[in-house]
């Protein structure tokens, strides 16, 4: 039965449709129609190809990916080879290159020659044969002379058009580029791989070009490639523009996409700012580049120009700073940062890369560490990109040399001996030295201080930061022992400064037990912790000896905030600084437990405040609900009783009245205190 007119027709618009659109889509990157009307498109051509499999062309748009796996390579003999480019590491070997250009083009200095400027794209290079318009070979690039036929797998990269559009092209014309994948998409699939436990992908490049090498065109196919021409190789039966630009430009109206990043730049002068905008903008781009490309744009000149030993001598490749780097491992150390995280990092024989000498890596967490396996000798690859921290991208296996060890988890701190801890589910392991350890110590420091803790006023960041610096505060007990005469005689710190610092310190030894329990920054102990904490022991004593078990049994402490009090009372070190501070004059009330909560008038009564109330600050009504007997969290919601609305109240306000809670403002709050 032979297929009707119109259905052949029908079948030959929707092509040219489907083309049209993967131009706009791909090409241009301006597509024209919503992707489900793409796929309708799609549907409706699988669905007739399939009624009259007559109808298939192999360039039909449904024809990418191939039934059958390939069983080896063939190989390709390119007609013109493919050269490698001349590269230029420094401003210095650029302009001996571009005088070189003038010199052979018998050029004075001053003539400004036009260069066509790229961005080296760090993929792999194909040629593509294009036969009265459809695609019939791709290669790589192989030696240059042979590559390895790549067809089956190029096919399946929805960026490469199998048919050209428009009718002006050469009969023979073999176009050349470079495949590559988008960092997106590169991320995206080492996730999805490590998630399965498969193998990742070194960096793009690899991705790229492992990805054209399969045998089974599906699996290209699943991959996130896409391709960016560059030049032109065979042009048989047909006119090509006179310049390199041109021809790039003539390339995108017949459907191939190139850089959007290409111009056209004057002299050596717009070579180096070229270089220096893409430079700036290198980690911003979509895809993962090495350097720029520079051209003589005037065929006339290339051809004059001619090659040298295999690159061409209108054409350099300028090339940014190694992003990666081999060396290796002399040590691996954990770093404790200021809330105690414990870091690995390894230390490294000082290596050159991203243009700076990088002797330290991050190794991020313990989990990571083991995942890369670093070892202590380990010969490794070392990447920097843009401001971004040195990491240590991979492990060389071959290169490990016998007799090294997994690193391990201390378990006690490099910096002050207390025991590290690693939460289950956590990849961050922790001193638990707290105010004990030096690394913490500054940041402690400051919570200590803070305005809802001992609220020392007076004592900043900076003063605290040199105080810790000079080996003079050591922990919180240290503070009390500060004297007027040394205090004035640092930096930025008059005689009147001192006096008023050492009176907001000794207003500080009066506080309560909710705000000494906040200070002592214990991690997870936040002001309502704390302050429940407080109100059920009612003693720090009944604190420091409370069971796992009875600490869960206060509101809203579960099992992980109680063992973190465990393990901070357990610690010989935050008793001692306790004591101390006790022995300096710090007190409290105390009180039996829970007399106040028992007692209060708002007792199992859950507060939230938001506004601005008329008399009382935020901390005052906190205190006033607290003393109470109430509970102030720092949320609204169904289990709220009372919200305490101020004057530019917000969100909570509306939150509240959706759940229906109570509104109260602050005479409201004064009178159900009272009553
Ligand atoms: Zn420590």
């Amino acid at each position: 039965m032979t297929v009707s007119a119109a259905i052949r027709d029908r079948a030959e618009s929707l092509r040219d449709q489907i083309r049209h659109h993967n131009y706009r889509y791909h090409a241009l990157d301006d597509p024209e129609i919503p992707d489900a009307e793409y796929d309708r498109l799609m549907r409706e051509l699988q669905v007739l190809e399939a009624e009259h499999p007559e109808l298939v062309s192999p360039d039909s748009p449904t024809q990418r990916v191939g039934e059958v796996p390939i069983s080896a390579f063939g190989t390709v003999q390119h007609e013109l080879p493919m050269l490698s480019l001349g590269n230029a590491f420094s401003t210095e070997e650029l302009q001996e290159f571009h005088r070189r250009v003038l010199d052979r083009l018998a050029l004075d200095d001053q003539a400004e020659l036009i260069y066509s400027a790229e961005p080296k794209l760090d993929g792999a290079a194909v040629s593509l044969l294009y036969e009265d318009g459809v695609l019939v070979r791709a290669a790589t690039r192989g030696d240059g002379t042979t590559g390895e036929d790549i067809t089956h797998n190029v096919r399946t990269i929805e960026a490469i058009p199998l048919k050209l559009l428009g009718s002006r092209y050469p009969a023979r014309l073999e176009v050349r580029g470079e495949v590559f994948m988008p960092k997106a998409g590169f991320d995206a699939y080492n996730d999805k791989a490590r998630a399965a436990g498969e193998k990742i992908f070194v960096n793009p490049r690899n991705a790229a070009a492992g990805s054209l090498r399969q045998l089974d065109p599906k699996l290209t196919a699943e991959r996130p490639l896409d391709m960016y021409a560059y030049s032109v190789g065979i042009a048989e039966g047909g006119h090509l523009p006179s310049r390199h630009s041109e021809i790039i430009d003539q390339l995108q109206e017949w459907g191939i996409k190139v850089c959007p990043e290409r111009r056209v730049v004057r002299g050596v002068q717009g070579c180096l700012d070229y270089y220096e905008n893409i430079g700036k903008r290198r980690d911003r781009l979509s895809y993962e580049i090495d350097g720029v490309v520079y051209k003589v744009d005037s065929l006339d000149m290339q051809e004059e120009l001619g090659f040298v030993s295999r690159a061409p001598r209108w054409a350099i490749a300028h090339k940014f700073p190694a992003q990666e780097e081999l060396t290796e491992v002399e040590a691996v150390e954990f770093q404790v940062g200021r809330t105690g995280a414990v870091t690995p990092v390894a230390r490294l024989k000082p290596v050159f890369v991203g243009g700076v000498t990088v002797s330290n890596a991050t190794l991020h967490n313990i989990d990571e560490l083991h995942r890369k396996d670093v070892r202590v000798g380990d010969t490794v690859i070392v990447r920097r990109a843009g401001d971004v921290i040195p990491e240590v991208a991979s492990v060389i296996q071959d290169r490990r040399p016998k007799g090294t060890r997994r690193v391990q988890l201390p378990k006690t701190c490099p910096v002050c001996g207390s025991r590290v801890v690693r939460e289950d589910g956590e990849s961050v392991a922790r001193c638990t030295g707290g105010l004990f350890c030096a690394a913490q110590r500054a940041e402690a420091l400051k919570h200590f201080v803070s305005r809802r803790a001992l609220d020392i006023e007076g004592l900043g960041a900076k003063l605290i930061e040199q105080l810790v610096a000079t080996g003079r505060l050591k922990t919180p007990a240290d503070i009390f022992q500060l004297t007027k005469e040394e205090l004035s005689q640092l930096d930025r710190m008059g005689e009147k400064s001192a006096v008023n610092l050492i009176r907001s310190i000794e207003a500080s030894k009066s506080t309560t037990l909710a705000r000494f329990l906040f200070a002592l920054g214990i991690r997870e102990v936040g002001e309502a912790t704390a302050a429940g904490v407080a109100a059920h022991y009612g003693k720090l004593a009944n604190v420091v000896s409370a069971t796992d078990e009875d600490l869960q049994g206060v509101t809203d402490v579960g099992p992980v905030v109680a063992a973190r009090i465990k393990a901070f009372f357990e610690e010989q070190h935050n008793l001692d600084v306790i004591a101390r501070l006790q022995e300096y004059g710090v007190e409290w009330a105390e009180s039996d437990p829970e007399i106040v909560a028992e007692n209060g008038p708002l007792r199992g009564k859950t507060f939230v405040i938001t506004g601005v109330l008329p008399n009382l600050t935020r901390d005052d009504a906190k205190d006033l609900i607290q003393n109470a007997g109430g509970r102030v969290t720092g949320s609204v919601s169904s289990k709220t009783d009372y919200l305490v609305a101020g004057e530019k109240a917000g969100s909570k306000l509306i939150k509240a009245e959706k759940l229906k809670v109570s509104i109260l403002d602050e005479d409201a709050l004064r009178s159900l205190i009272a009553s």
